[in-house]
């Protein structure tokens, strides 16, 4: 039987990750993409495999890991590279994507991804669940949670699809200017929504 996919997204600092455990507290089957973005890497994969056969084991750390800092460093500046690491790891993470949801048992399941309105993920889903704060609260948070800078914090609000593009693409919107509890409640009505949904699929 497929299962109802709802995505949740957000920009950084929204609030995804805090979102997606309150679901999961109800039970709800939680795929996220940055996890397996570091799956499709782990040792042995053939996404590993390939990533050695172009760059040499000197990509590697001592204990046969990825080593993620010099892999940034050797993408930095040069597109053609960064080309041929997105056609490698894309349809990797997608292939894990699919088979992840195909195993999911709860009524739906949610398909979490940061960059999913900039790389169009939502086609792989049946509704979209954007996650909305205004910038300053964004700015805020993320600052506190990751000790950054708001320079640091600006850069990559600007590197991500805008607020406006993000929102547009929603099925659904949940605000997070508000407290925890707020949040909660949102997420209690969100989920009755998506179950009464699920009976559809
Ligand atoms: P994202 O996964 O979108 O980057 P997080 O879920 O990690 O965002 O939330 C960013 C930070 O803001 C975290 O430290 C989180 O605990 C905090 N946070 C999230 N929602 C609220 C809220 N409604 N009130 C106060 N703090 C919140």
């Amino acid at each position: 039987m497929m299962t109802m996919v709802i995505g949740l997204t957000g920009g950084i600092g929204s609030g995804k990750t805090t979102v997606a455990n309150l679901f999961g507290d109800y039970g709800i089957d939680i795929i996220d993409a940055d996890i397996i973005a570091r799956e499709v890497v782990e040792p042995s994969t053939v996404g590993l495999n390939a990533i050695v056969g172009k760059l040499g084991a000197d990509i590697l750390l001592t204990d046969g890991t990825l080593d993620r800092s010099k892999l940034r460093d050797a993408i930095f500046n040069e597109q053609q590279l960064k080309d041929w690491l997105n056609g490698l790891l894309h349809p990797l993470i997608r292939e894990k994507m699919l088979s992840n949801i195909s195993k999911a048992t709860s009524p739906y399941c949610l398909l979490v991804v940061p960059l999913m309105v900039e790389n169009n993920l939502q086609t792989m889903t049946h509704r979209l669940l954007v996650v909305d704060v205004d910038e300053s609260v964004q700015i805020d948070r993320t600052q506190a949670r990751d000790n950054v800078a708001p320079e640091h914090v600006k850069k990559i609000l600007m590197a991500q699809a805008s607020r406006q593009n993000r929102n547009a693409a929603a099925d659904d919107i949940i605000s997070n200017n508000g407290n925890s509890a707020e949040l909660k409640n949102k997420v209690a009505e969100l989920h009755q929504k998506y179950i009464k949904m699920s009976h559809l699929y």
